[in-house]
């Protein structure tokens, strides 16, 4: 295995995303538009995890190289730009496999039994079988995507915080049985990413298996019905009762996205009852 040095004064940054499908605002709001940030400040590798994607939906991969484009499409799209960062699909990388390999030699399996996303996946998954071997070691290959790059820091959330702890101990261990003197594999750190609330058309938390998404690629119409559809305040039953935008999720959508003048106008129409919710939803 040849080693990829860092030549760069930045510090490298990695992360990726599995190819499911377009990307929704969810997406956009809690990674790309960071990422879109980060490029000009680190030395960025930013992949199309489509071996990722194999550890749960390994039974159909009819759509996988579809998705790997639309994905690589809406990166792009974003505003990650080839001239400042690397975007490079996974499986086109061999040694991400080879190097999880290697670290599956080391790693413990009750490392990778209690990694909390490992049981919750399982029992809310329930439509496919994930008793296997590739979704058990998933951890592994993500340590592998990290470490193989040598990368200084990966952006997260603060749920994923314990998958970088994991790519830690998973290097450390390794190291600790084969470095001489200098890290073979250095440890990387968590880059916290504070995303904004961004609630899907139900008020729940905007995902693909809620059925509950605005696509980035859909078209202003189409995004106009969705909103339509949004769920509001609940208390505010007719348009003569009075609302709260901070517990409505059009109000949530509205503090990300709108000019300071049109928050007010919400605020100060909702709180009233001078604006109904059609007017504020569009
Ligand atoms: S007016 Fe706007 S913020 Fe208030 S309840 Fe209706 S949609 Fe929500």
């Amino acid at each position: 295995m040849s080693e990829l040095s860092n030549s760069s004064p930045r510090p490298r940054v990695l992360s990726g995303m599995r190819p499911t499908g377009k990307l929704h605002l969810g997406n956009y709001m809690g990674a790309l538009a960071n990422w879109v940030k980060l490029q000009d400040k680190y030395d960025c590798y930013f992949f199309i995890a489509d071996w990722h994607a194999l550890t749960t939906d390994y039974a159909d991969t009819s759509q996988l190289a579809l998705n790997s484009m639309e994905v690589l499409l809406d990166y792009l799209a974003a505003g990650l730009d080839p001239g400042k960062c690397v975007l490079f699909l996974q499986s086109r990388v061999l040694q991400h496999a080879e190097l999880a390999l290697l670290l599956g030699m080391t790693t413990p399996l009750g490392w990778l039994e209690r990694v909390p996303s490992y049981k919750e996946m399982i029992e809310n998954l329930t439509n496919r079988d994930l008793t296997t071997y590739g979704f058990l070691g998933y951890p592994v290959l993500m340590a592998a995507d990290i470490l193989i790059y040598k990368a200084d820091c990966v952006p997260v959330g603060e749920d994923q915080v314990a998958h970088v702890e994991l790519t830690r101990e998973i290097a450390r261990r390794f190291n600790g049985f084969y470095a001489k003197q200098k890290d073979l594999l250095p440890e990387p750190q968590a880059l916290l990413t504070r995303a904004p609330k961004l609630p899907g058309t139900d008020g729940r938390k905007m995902s693909k298996s809620y059925g509950n998404t605005i696509m980035l690629t859909d078209p202003e119409p189409m995004v106009r019905q969705k909103l339509k559809t949004m769920v509001t305040d609940p208390a505010r039953v007719r348009r003569s009762d009075a609302g709260n935008p901070d517990v409505c999720p059009v109000g949530d959508l509205h503090k990300i996205f709108s000019s300071s003048e049109t928050m007010t106008k919400v605020n100060v129409g909702c709180r009233s009852a001078s604006i109904g919710c059609i007017e504020c939803k569009g």
